[in-house]
């Protein structure tokens, strides 16, 4: 099963020659997530091969315009693809406002329905669930009420070891039984299910903490991520300035890293003043060795592991 995190967009504030602002795409077993929507998410969904009729909802950190002006004309373009099927919208109030206005103006012919759901960016708790996925809140420090997100795949069902199906000679209704995870009983003889079965990978996970101030309760929130995104505007020499401002430097998301022991970091949001990319991740590598670039069209693989 596929778990893949897609990059559509870097850069803080604005968008430039070879930048756009925020916006990524995470793939749960061919269901598409959109995190962030910054300027230009559509055409950087095309670019990279990802039909905006596949995406299952959306999830917005705050409401600066670096994360969400890339949502309205994404809605509407959906429209005119024809879409059917509801778009549930994940981000804080007022962005309920914001969306019943573009309704007003420029939705009224909206052929399939808009559903926003509140995110309470105090609250660390499950805002979405389905089969395979659980997606939490994650209250952040920065300038206005802000979400990250944390997706957490649920663990996936048993399997039955093979040489164990020939050596108790095991029918399909006994198979069935113990991918439940039931034992096996047979003639008041009990066959237990751990004798049978094993978990195929542990459930994996990927967290996106943008925009923020250094948080060590966001990092205890997310322990033991596999993959863990967290913006890091700043270089270290700009430590003041990031402090202000509800922003991370690069030691700031790398302290992160480690505090959540994630396995992977990436490091995006930049300031556009910053050309060198590499030099952040460096700095970050001091303290968190394995820092890597969210860099534009790049998909990072969550792989399973037994
Ligand atoms: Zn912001």
């Amino acid at each position: 099963m596929a778990f893949t995190v897609t990059i559509l967009g870097n850069s803080s504030a604005k968008p430039t020659s070879n930048a756009h602002p925020s916006a990524q795409v995470v793939n749960l077993n061919e269901q598409y997530y959109l995190v962030d929507a910054g300027e230009g998410v559509q055409r950087q969904l095309i670019r990279r091969g990802i039909n905006p009729l596949r995406l299952r909802a959306v999830f917005i950190s705050h409401l600066h315009g670096d994360h969400c002006f890339g949502l309205f004309p994404l809605i509407a373009t959906l429209g005119l693809e024809g879409k059917r099927t509801p778009l549930d919208i994940y981000a804080p109030a007022p962005m309920g406002e914001i969306l019943e206005f573009h309704r007003r103006y420029f939705w009224d012919d909206l052929p399939y329905e808009v559903k926003w759901h509140e995110v309470r960016t105090t609250e660390h708790q499950i805002i979405m669930e389905n089969n395979t996925l659980e997606v939490w809140s994650i209250p952040l420090r920065h300038r206005v009420p802000t979400a990250g997100y944390l997706f957490k795949e649920k663990q996936p069902g048993l399997n039955v070891e093979k040489f164990k199906i020939e050596k108790y000679g095991l029918s399909i209704a006994e198979i069935v039984a113990a991918k439940r995870g039931e034992d096996i009983v047979r003639n008041g003889e009990i066959i237990a299910n751990e004798e049978l079965t094993y978990i195929p990978y542990k459930a994996r996970s990927y967290a996106y903490l943008s925009d923020t101030n250094y948080s060590a309760r966001a990092a205890e929130r997310v322990k033991g991520v596999d993959l863990l995104y967290h913006e890091t505007t700043y270089s270290e020499k700009e430590n003041i300035l990031s402090k202000g401002r509800g922003h991370s430097t690069t030691h700031d998301a790398a302290k992160a890293a480690l505090k959540a022991e994630a396995k992977r970091l990436i490091i995006g949001h930049f300031s556009s003043r910053y050309k060198d990319y590499e030099q952040l991740a460096e700095e970050c590598r001091d303290i968190f060795p394995e820092t890597y670039i969210a860099r534009e069209g790049e998909t990072f693989t969550i792989e399973q592991r037994g």
